[in-house]
């Protein structure tokens, strides 16, 4: 009989890993039967996940449609076209978008959920320049607070997720990122209005964020190398 070396949880010999805690068993006096009778069926609960989610995709989908189709109905029947109702569907699409991907994808990677996102929010205020007859603003104003904020966090995440990043060095990347973003807020608000000065409140925030993201910075390099030590000296 084997026992899980993490939580102590008993195998059945058909078992390879803990089902609790999922920490891989090798026993050498008894080594794993992938013959051997399982106590319960391999795919159960993959397939049950799925269902589940597909089930509160497809709720999240129907909660948001419903008020659309009636915004568009109350909207059609009173002025025999779609004005304000459209604002309410791009809302709605921009909340889909956002949110029933997740549950739907069967492979959840960043690109498929979060690329399609920051393209709906640019076309949902596309939607809205275009309603409004006022386009004048989206190019230089809408498109970089848009694609600024969406490239540090994308370049976040792909870090962490790629493991590439750990640690302090992870809040040292995000207060690096705050501090940029803040620049650039400035920079592309001076822009619009009509010259492009230096940097002035977004220092506040800039030189904060960079001491911060040192301070943690030397932390993560302090502990790569006591992690060293540890590791040369076996303690
Ligand atoms: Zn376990």
């Amino acid at each position: 009989m084997s026992y899980c070396v993490h939580c102590g949880v008993e195998l059945e010999r058909s078992e390879k890993c803990c089902p609790l805690c999922h920490v891989e068993v090798i026993n050498p006096l008894q080594p794993y039967d992938e013959q051997a009778a399982r106590p319960y069926p391999r795919l159960l609960d993959p397939i049950n996940e799925r269902i589940n989610r597909r089930f509160v995709g497809t709720l999240i989908s129907i909660i948001l449609a419903f008020p659309a189709f009636l915004c568009v109905a109350i909207n059609f029947s009173m002025t025999g076209r779609l004005t304000w109702s459209l604002y309410v569907c791009g809302a709605l699409a921009l909340v889909w978008s956002w949110s029933v991907p997740y549950f739907l994808l069967r492979r959840r990677t960043l690109n498929r959920i979060f690329l399609p996102g920051v393209l709906a929010l640019l076309a949902f205020l596309l939607l809205i320049a275009w309603l409004s007859q006022d386009l004048s603003w989206y190019l230089p104003l809408a498109m970089p607070l848009v694609l600024l904020p969406a490239i540090l966090v994308y370049l976040n995440v792909f870090l962490i997720l790629r493991r590439l990043i750990r640690g302090f060095a992870i809040p040292a990347s995000i207060l690096f990122s705050t501090g940029l973003l803040t620049v650039g807020i400035e920079l592309v608000l001076a822009w619009h209005k009509g010259g492009l000065t230096a940097p002035f409140w977004s220092f506040f925030a800039l030189i904060p964020c960079l001491a911060a993201a040192l301070v943690c910075l030397s932390i993560a390099r302090r502990q790569a190398i006591l992690d060293e030590i540890k590791r040369r000296l076996h303690l």
